[in-house]
């Protein structure tokens, strides 16, 4: 017997609880419910997150939690609760399968079956942002190889255990060459590891305008938070069945599995409200406890019902559906086709797969690092590169040499084009002359200079080598 969490949300969410867990403990799920409240009455009482201390403690316990949608009230200051719950709790893996269900429902994409699996926790939703000069804002995008390997980690370990074919990995890394270059990198170490699954890579682009054209040619697609975010929900809704789709967040302790729509509020109370999108995020969590055979029996029922054209208002259609029905009958009808199969869509057989266990991060040895110059970046409203540059060489000393000023990544000096627009926020390298390293002490001597000659740096980054290999980024057109 597993403990899990439950909250039923708000709107919709208790009624498509309710028979979500009608249906998975008539299939024979092995769990006991320890129910939690979360959002609109808890963010209404005065708490800004939308849930108690004390349910963190029950979801720490537990470990596993089954969130129905909540309503985030209107007006600022309220948190959002998803994401606080997938930072607290690690979850650094968002996995939504979008599999279209022609010729139930209507899609233009009949053989798509993919399952998106999104790095979750790092990336530019790190959050990180600051505004540097009167034109210039910055956020921060923060890539890490435990983050990376994780993820990709877990897309292979998904792959094995669905039986899924390919794993594709996409990133921007013919642009972004360290970080989008990390996640590509040790996609191709993980990928060798997994012999037997197929792998390949495609630049986010053209992948996912091929994706959102064909996407019967990807299987497992793993990939960065924003890309992800996006994507994601461009495979849901060209699935034909966003109302449809569950998704679980996934961490090295705990886990946490929804549906991915909202507590639709209009439809709250009436017994309309599909309860498919909660049932999916449920097989997730039962094939992630690792009781597989319930989440098989479950799925090969729903699959069943929905190609018996019993369907709720959502997704009733003249001519296709046969039986419109509420809430509650839906999930009758599932819990009526408990052991049997569909005969027109494919069956799934999840019943030899075991609960996903990942191996922990291991730390690697630190790598030797070296450092071989610094940015500074300088608000100046001097428009012209060459007269900032005369200005800059000002605080040039013991071999320190300005090396290359960039705007907006572009290098504008030396030999700049006037035609390169420039704001006001400027990267002046300093290296030293004869391409050793400079010491930190050096760097807050060139800070002390620029001061003394009015110069307004903004920030500094420090130029690295790890293991000799310098890890920062040329200008553009350097
Ligand atoms: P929504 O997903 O609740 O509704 C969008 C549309 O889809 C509505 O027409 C709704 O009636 C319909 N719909 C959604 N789920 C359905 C279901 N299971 N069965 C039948 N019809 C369904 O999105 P929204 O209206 O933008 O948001 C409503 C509230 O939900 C907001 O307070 C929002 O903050 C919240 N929300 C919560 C979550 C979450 O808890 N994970 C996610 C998204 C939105």
């Amino acid at each position: 017997m597993k403990k899990i969490t439950v909250a039923k949300g708000d709107g919709i969410g208790p009624e498509i609880m309710d028979a979500t867990l009608d249906i998975i403990l008539a299939a024979g799920a092995k769990i006991e419910v320890d129910e939690i409240e979360v959002g609109e009455k808890v963010y209404l009482a005065g708490n800004t997150s939308g849930i108690a201390s004390e349910s963190w403690d029950t979801i720490k316990a537990n470990k596993v939690f089954l969130k129905a949608p909540i309503t985030t009230p209107q007006g600022g200051g309220y948190k959002s609760l998803n994401v606080t719950t997938r930072k607290f709790l690690g979850l650094y893996s968002n996995v939504r399968p979008c599999a279209s269900l022609h010729p139930f429902v209507k899609t233009k994409h009949p053989k798509m079956d993919i399952v998106i699996i999104r790095e979750n926790e790092e990336d530019l939703y790190a959050g990180i942002e600051h505004q540097q000069t009167d034109e210039v804002i910055q956020c921060l995008k923060l890539i890490s190889r435990p983050g990376c390997e994780k993820i990709v980690r877990y897309a292979f370990e998904y792959a094995k255990q669905y039986g899924r074919k390919k794993v594709t990995c996409f990133t921007k890394d013919n642009i972004m060459k360290q970080t989008d270059g990390l996640f590509h990198l040790v996609f191709d170490e993980i990928a060798k590891e997994y012999p037997e699954i197929e792998n390949e890579h495609w630049i986010i682009d053209i992948g996912a305008a091929k994706m959102a054209d064909t996407p019967e040619v990807f299987d497992v697609i793993v990939t960065l938070n924003l890309y992800g975010d996006v994507l994601s929900d461009v495979a849901a809704q060209i699935a034909g069945s966003v109302g449809l789709a569950g998704s679980a967040n996934i961490g090295e302790e705990c886990a946490m599995f929804e549906a991915i729509h909202g507590s639709a509020p209009r439809r709250a109370g009436q017994n309309m409200a599909n309860p498919s999108g909660l049932l999916q995020g449920a097989i997730l969590m039962l094939n992630h406890i690792g009781q597989t055979d319930v989440a098989e029996k479950v799925q090969n029922a729903w699959l069943k019902t929905i190609e018996d054209g019993i369907h709720t208002y959502d997704i009733y259609k003249e001519g296709i559906s046969k039986q419109k029905v509420g809430t509650k009958e839906f999930a009758l009808a599932v819990i009526a086709n408990l052991g049997r199969k569909p005969s027109v869509l494919n069956s799934v057989s999840y019943a030899k797969g075991n609960a996903l266990v990942l191996p922990k991060y291991k730390r690697r040895e630190p790598m030797k690092k070296d450092l071989l110059g610094v940015d500074l970046f300088v608000h100046s409203v001097t428009h012209n590169p060459n007269e900032l540059a005369e200005k800059i060489k000002k605080i040039e000393n013991n071999g320190i040499k300005l090396s290359m000023i960039t705007n907006r990544g572009i290098k504008v000096w030396p030999d700049g084009f006037k035609e390169t627009f420039c704001t006001d926020h400027w990267r002046c390298r300093f290296k030293p002359s004869d391409n050793t390293h400079i010491s930190k002490s050096e760097i807050i001597e060139l800070l002390k200079d620029a001061l003394n000659e009015n110069i307004d740096v903004v920030k500094t980054e420090n130029l690295y080598a790890f293991d000799g290999k310098p890890s920062f980024s040329l200008g553009q057109g350097q």
